[in-house]
């Protein structure tokens, strides 16, 4: 009887109480972060929120471009005169970003924002056809110099500019996880804008993720349940304008200086959100077929990508069963990136 009524509280109550759970949710990296996260002691779990605002916060001053004091600012300003000593930090997610680039043939480069300052998706400003052909000529990650024993960074070109908005956030993530893995705190879930992690368990059941439908804000066109790993979307929906029927949107394909328009989203999942996050990105631009191609290609990565048509289209180790239809709403609980 005892056992029997033992079970009963273990369902109803699944591995922790009600009030330890703490979420919050807050505006940095111009973008919307959430945590949420369980640890017995309240006063840890509020140490993990803590902790995760901060690094946030943190992250953002280094690595804005938006900032002017910023590390990232700073190696704009003067990368192409002379090599920028720059911190080890920084250093490292270079040198990631241009391992992404040589993995995704320049599909993904940070030096895209030679061309990408031109546009402004709030403003509806976009560069005309001879400022877009200049500035594309100074995309190229090759140009990117990265001394490792010096720890500096060289433009090859002038005029060249970098920007981290493809793959900070991810980064982000991660640091707060580790962080928030150093305080014992083994069941949380850590969201940038589009880049999420999770950890553990949420109420005792895998957390689940909802791939919003690109075309309707409240919908999503697929719902997966997450354990330990990192998932990422990518869309053209997030910051665009339309001019004469054409969406320009945030995600600027390397070789044409213009919106990548094959794919309305991207989601990928993988262990780490800096991974998940560049290749979201990567992905965006790649399009379809040399998108999955390459994805079916990375042991450990999957994708959902939604065409320009609307249709879903899964990477090979991913079961269709867990496919909803456009426009079915997300049940309580789901995080939608
Ligand atoms: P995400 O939402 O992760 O796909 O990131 C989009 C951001 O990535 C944009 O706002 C840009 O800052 C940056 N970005 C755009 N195009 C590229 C590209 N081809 N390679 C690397 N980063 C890019
Ligand atoms: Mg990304």
């Amino acid at each position: 009887m005892l056992r029997i009524f033992c079970l009963t509280l273990c369902l109803l109550f699944p591995i922790s109480g009600v009030a330890d759970w703490l979420k919050k949710e807050a505006d940095i990296m111009g973008t919307r972060i959430v945590v949420e996260l369980y640890h017995e002691d309240p006063a840890i779990a509020q140490r993990g929120v803590d902790a995760v605002l901060s690094e946030m916060h943190r992250i953002d001053a280094a690595m804005s471009p938006f900032i002017e004091s910023s590390e990232l600012s700073l190696v704009n300003r003067e990368a192409a005169q002379h090599p920028v000593a720059i911190s080890e930090e920084l250093f490292e997610l270079l040198e990631r970003a241009n391992r992404v680039s040589n993995l995704t043939s320049g599909a993904f480069d940070i030096t895209f924002a030679s061309v990408g300052f031109l546009y402004d998706y709030r403003k509806g400003i976009r560069p005309d056809d001879r400022q877009r052909a200049a500035a594309t000529s100074l995309i190229n990650y090759h140009q990117l110099q990265l001394d490792r024993p010096q720890r500096t960074v060289h433009f090859g070109q002038p005029g060249m500019r970098i920007d981290l908005g493809g793959i900070a956030k991810g980064y982000a993530v991660d640091r707060c996880m580790a962080l928030l893995a150093q305080l014992g705190i083994g069941n949380a879930l850590v969201r940038a804008g589009g880049d999420s992690r999770v950890s553990g368990e949420r109420w005792g059941r895998p957390w689940t993720i909802g791939v919003r439908d690109p075309r309707d804000r409240d919908g999503v066109v697929a719902v997966i349940p997450l354990v330990d790993v990192a998932i990422s979307t990518s869309g053209d929906y997030e910051r665009f304008f339309e001019q004469d029927g054409v969406r320009y949107h945030h995600i600027i394909n390397p070789r044409t200086g213009d919106s990548a328009r094959e794919l309305q989203s991207t989601t990928i999942i993988g262990p780490d959100a800096t991974t998940t996050d560049a290749l979201s990105t990567s992905v965006f631009v790649l399009g379809l077929h040399e998108g999955m191609a390459l994805i079916n290609r990375l042991a450990g990565i999957d994708a959902i990508l939604v065409d320009h048509l609307g249709a879903l289209h899964y990477s090979r180790d991913l079961q269709p069963a867990k496919k909803l239809r456009t426009g079915v709403k997300a049940p309580s609980g789901t995080v939608s990136p």
